[in-house]
């Protein structure tokens, strides 16, 4: 996959389109997380330091193709200022004489925000006439909104069709990351598959087990696994309907070379709370009034061991109920080995989702994760082998 970077472009004196992703949390007209306000900084102060006009078009929320006031971008423009230091200008609209006026009014190294491409129709439709509209406010388009680039809309996929384009840093760094992971990765790759439901990723353990070498189940999901192959597994939380679905993932793992671990011993606990009466037992004994909460200690030795031959780590879901102590153990565990062995520059580990993401900054091991994805739904979908419209549009 070959895609153009700011470094193919030239940006002095010329309008750049920006598609970022600033749908962040507001709380009384506050951004209660600028995360995503933070990843963009480079892509934005790469254009406007080399004289360019940084027009940005982003979504907010889910307007569902009206004008919503509570969902104006107007909201966000205080910590994109605060974050970048400088002034940024907002327009009502992300089309039409509004938004033409104030691009005509900008000076090389300025920033406007354009208005919520949502509250048009055509945004979701991917409409090539919103899209044209949009790209004739521009010279050059930049892609910087990797975490919407699963969905073809008229600002992240026809837009990019209508004018020179190219992948910002945020982008060029999520491809780059996920390339390493999955696309061409050191071997041997190891996969942590975990969270809840095995019906929520079915497609990612059906495209894992074609691609990587270790497939480590963990959490809700290992429930459904352990149950499939006929142990007990009392009153976990498991899809016993899944049961058929779980078998035949095993034996095409089988077929592809991938080896798949289940947990050898288990955490039970009678309630879902934390601190709840627990013990540690095989896989094979769980009580019939318990639920697995977390994988056990000679589950996490195994899949340390694990990593320490592996060079990739590709992770998503925890190993168990990481919001409830003590069953966050496994999972802290297991991130803080991942991330001794990237310190150590033996592993390239990539993780993304959610709770993946909140339980890999619990354990304290994020900062060191090779790259830690925020992309949400992107993520996964790349991870279940999808080609995203948004990355394919910027395919030279
Ligand atoms: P992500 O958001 O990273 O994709 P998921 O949403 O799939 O992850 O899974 C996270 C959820 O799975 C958490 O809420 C966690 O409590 C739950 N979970 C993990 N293991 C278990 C378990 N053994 N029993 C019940 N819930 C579990
Ligand atoms: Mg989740």
């Amino acid at each position: 996959m070959a895609f153009r970077t700011l470094d193919d472009m030239t940006f002095a004196g010329k309008v750049a389109l920006v598609r970022v992703d600033i749908n962040v949390p507001v709380e009384n007209g506050q951004v209660t997380d600028t995360t995503r306000i933070d990843r963009i900084m480079p892509t934005l102060r790469h254009i406007i330091e080399a004289g360019g006009k940084a027009v940005l078009l982003a979504h907010f929320g889910r307007p569902k193709g009206k004008v919503v006031a509570s969902m104006s971008l107007a909201q966000v423009v205080p910590a994109l200022e605060a974050a970048l230091g400088r002034p940024v200008a907002h327009a009502p609209d992300c089309i039409g004489a509004m938004a033409k006026r104030a691009v005509s009014e900008m000076a090389p190294g300025d920033l406007l925000l354009l208005e919520n491409t949502r509250f048009h129709p055509g945004e979701e439709k991917n409409d090539p006439e919103l899209a044209a509209s949009m790209a004739a406010l521009g010279d050059v388009y930049v892609n910087d909104a990797f975490s919407a680039a699963h969905r073809a809309h008229a600002s992240t996929e026809g837009i990019a069709r209508q004018l020179p384009s190219c992948a910002g840093r945020l982008m060029e760094a999520e491809l780059k990351a996920l390339q390493a992971a999955l696309g061409n990765p050191m071997r041997p790759v190891a996969a942590v598959v975990g969270g809840a439901k095995v019906s929520s990723k079915l497609e990612l353990l059906s495209n894992l087990i074609t691609r990587v070498d270790h497939l480590i189940i963990g959490g809700g999901m290992a429930n459904t696994f352990l149950a499939a192959q006929g142990l007990a597994v009392g009153k976990s939380l498991a899809e016993h309907d899944m049961a058929d679905t779980a078998r035949a993932i095993v034996q095409q793992a089988k077929g592809s070379g991938c080896t798949i671990h289940l947990p050898s011993d288990i955490v039970v606990a009678r309630e879902f709370a934390a601190h709840a009466a627990h013990q540690t037992l095989p896989a094979d004994q769980c009580p019939e009034d318990s639920m697995i909460l977390d994988a056990g200690p000679e589950t996490v030795a195994a899949i340390n061991a694990l990593l320490a031959d592996c060079r990739t780590l590709i992770w998503n879901g925890p190993l168990g109920a990481f919001e409830i102590a003590p069953f966050d153990s496994a999972t802290n565990a297991c991130a803080r080995e991942a991330a001794r062995l990237t310190a150590a520059g033996t592993l390239v580990s990539v993780a993304g989702g959610g709770d993946t993401v909140a339980a890999l900054n619990r354990a304290g091991a994020a900062d060191s994760f090779s790259y830690i994805s925020t992309a949400g739904g992107a993520f996964l979908e790349w991870m279940e082998g999808k080609t995203l419209p948004g990355v394919a549009a910027l395919e030279t």
